[in-house]
């Protein structure tokens, strides 16, 4: 049975610049019951994702702005509490884009029952989830990488960049990370096995990706644009990839700002491009199953950052992406 009362975390203002608390509404409104064809769930894990920044603003993108009064859009995993959907049961865990709040109703839509003998919940927000399908086809499809050669990725203690560089090595690459701070560089070292790590805030990126390639980067995985992806400009191998998979030092500005080293794209014949990891969704099953290949042979370790909490621990829950908290997939457990 569901519980009488739903809690949810709804966009009260367009944010300029960093989020505040001003930015949100915490709401209490009665938890409906599922209709005919529907399933009604309880949330147990909410993924925190930079992405949400941008659904916050009124400009054209790939998914349209969340509303003001809207629901924070979120992906999440629900215990299911009552059903009326052939394809959904009581104590199934579903995983979809259910939003900001305790109680969720469904009608199955994009919602996936996952296996929690394969994997804990949450990994189905990270390494198995949105995660992982996006340093998979970023790397692999948009980078087209090659056995040998050399990656860079930034954010690289993240959830996407910690993927990015095991599938790296585990595909036979040499990997060098970029992350803020000599703990996380440690970590990307030594546990995860990157073969360097640059500590962007206390190296010159550029002086430090020149001395540990000399010969250049294959493949650039950027997650985190600004300075940190024009110093990478300057360091391309002959026919490298440049992946735009984010850029989360922009997410806040207001005014962005681009690259200015783009012209080494054109003198070591590189190619740059973009990509948005739904538009691989008919594909997710075939990275799944290979991720989670390389997670029980060992090769793929997974990193998770779970903050326990209510649902009106979002807000800053989610600040810790922009601030450097989180090392691996932030998530936001209710208890
Ligand atoms: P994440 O890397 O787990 O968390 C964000 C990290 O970014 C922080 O921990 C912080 O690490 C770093 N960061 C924050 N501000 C920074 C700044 N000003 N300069 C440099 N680094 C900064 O987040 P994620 O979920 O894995 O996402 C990583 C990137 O992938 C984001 O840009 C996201 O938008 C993108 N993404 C794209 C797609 C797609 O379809 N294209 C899908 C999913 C995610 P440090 O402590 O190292 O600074």
């Amino acid at each position: 049975m569901l519980s009488a009362e739903n809690r949810q975390i709804r966009l009260a203002r367009r944010p300029v610049g960093e989020l505040g608390p001003e930015d949100w509404e915490h709401v209490t409104e009665p938890a409906a019951a599922p209709g005919e064809g529907r399933f009604a769930g309880r949330t147990r894990f909410i993924s925190l994702d930079p992405a949400m920044r941008g659904w916050l603003d009124d400009r054209p993108s790939y998914l349209p702005p969340v509303g003001l009064g809207e629901v924070m859009r979120a992906g999440s995993i629900v215990e299911v509490t009552e059903s009326n959907h052939p394809g959904f049961a009581i104590g199934d865990l579903v995983v979809g884009m259910f939003g900001v709040q305790e109680h969720v109703i469904s009608d199955g839509k994009g919602a996936l029952r996952i296996d929690p003998a394969t994997a804990s919940p949450s990994t189905f927000l990270g390494a198995l989830g949105m995660s992982g399908m996006t340093a998979y086809f970023g790397l692999l499809d948009v980078g087209a990488l090659k056995e040998g050669e050399t990656v860079v990725v930034s954010g690289a203690a993240g959830a996407v960049g910690t993927m990015v560089g095991q599938i790296a090595k585990a595909k036979g690459c040499r990997v060098v990370g970029i992350a803020g701070g000599a703990e996380k560089c440690a970590l990307l070292t030594g546990e995860l096995g990157f073969d360097a790590a640059i500590d962007y805030r206390a190296e010159n990126v550029r002086k430090a990706l020149r001395t540990q390639l000399p010969d250049g980067i294959d493949v650039y995985f950027d997650n985190v644009g600004g300075e940190i992806l024009d110093a990478a400009l300057a360091c391309l191998a002959m026919r490298a990839r440049v992946v735009v998979c984010g850029a989360i030092s922009q997410y806040n500005a207001t005014a962005v700002q681009g690259p200015s080293n783009y012209l080494s794209l054109l003198v070591r014949r590189a190619r740059m491009e973009g990509f948005v990891v739904f538009d691989y969704a008919p594909r997710f099953a075939e990275a799944a199953r290979e991720i989670g290949g390389w997670i029980t042979d060992g090769r793929i370790k997974v990193l998770e950052h779970v903050v326990r909490g209510t649902v009106d621990d979002f807000p800053q829950t989610l600040q810790m992406l922009f601030r450097g908290g989180n090392t691996g997939k932030l998530v936001l457990e209710l208890v």
